[in-house]
């Protein structure tokens, strides 16, 4: 496929032009990164990995009426997408305490999150990602506080979706980032919802099958990957006839 000069590149995807004004190309890369790009690999099929269980999931979302910009695969690793007016925030749902919570705030680390807690963090790099409440969201002018209370419900839509999902697959879901956009007025849900932006975990050892396999030397982070989408592949033969 001839793909030309990408428009944006971003740490693990790269978003081409179309011939369609309203369709974009999002190119699942190898390339792995953590520590807002600090540490740095990639790892073949790793792209494809990410790009499949986005696919699965945009799919099950949207049979579950919830709205993305997911239109088809072209290849193992190549998405075409509705293209969206993008909102620079970081929607991060949590139903167990992991991460960045457990090192900011006095919670322990698998802590039960009920009901589950959703942040937001500005989506910029060069500042850190910083979190925003929001009072600060609207002030920054990225979206109403209706477009935001929205964003809200869909979030926890979608968590309560996946929750259920994975647990259903021996997994528990701790957190997930999600990211919106808004084309037509409307709010649709963009990037991705991959292994390299979520946490699971084995529901009886809490061994994890996601990035911070990677983040935190724990193992070959592909074999997690590859775990992961076993499981869904497996549930897939099962379920969709
Ligand atoms: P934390 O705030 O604990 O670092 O991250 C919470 C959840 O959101 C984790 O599942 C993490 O993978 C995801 N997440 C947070 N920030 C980013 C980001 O910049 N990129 C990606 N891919 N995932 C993120």
């Amino acid at each position: 496929m001839e793909l030309g000069e990408p428009i944006y590149v971003g740490k693990a995807k790269s978003i081409y032009k179309t011939d369609k004004e309203d369709e974009l190309i999002s190119l699942f890369r190898n390339d792995m990164t953590a520590f807002n790009g600090v540490k740095k690999d990639s790892f073949a099929g790793k792209g494809a990995y990410n790009a499949a269980v986005s696919a699965f999931f945009f799919d099950y979302l949207e049979k579950n009426g919830v709205k993305t910009h997911f239109i088809k695969m072209l290849d193992d690793h190549t998405m075409l997408v509705k293209k969206l007016d993008m909102i620079p925030l970081e929607v991060i749902a949590r139903n167990v305490a992991a991460g960045s919570i457990v090192k900011k705030l006095p919670f322990k680390e698998g802590q039960i999150l009920n009901p589950p807690v959703i942040v937001t963090d500005y989506k910029d790099d060069e500042r850190g990602d910083p979190s925003v409440n929001d009072d600060l969201i609207v002030a920054l002018g990225l979206v109403t506080r209706d477009e935001l209370a929205e964003i809200k419900e869909i979030t926890h839509k979608i968590n309560k979706l996946l929750y259920d999902f994975f647990d259903e697959l021996g997994l528990i879901f701790v957190d997930f980032k999600i990211e919106f956009g808004k084309c037509g007025g409307e709010i649709i849900l963009g990037d991705e919802i991959s292994m390299d932006s979520m946490r699971l975990w084995d529901k009886v050892t809490k061994e994890s099958f996601d990035k911070d396999v990677y983040r935190f030397d724990k193992g070959d982070v592909m074999t997690a990957y590859a775990k992961v989408v076993e499981k869904i592949m497996n549930w897939q033969k099962e379920n969709v006839k």
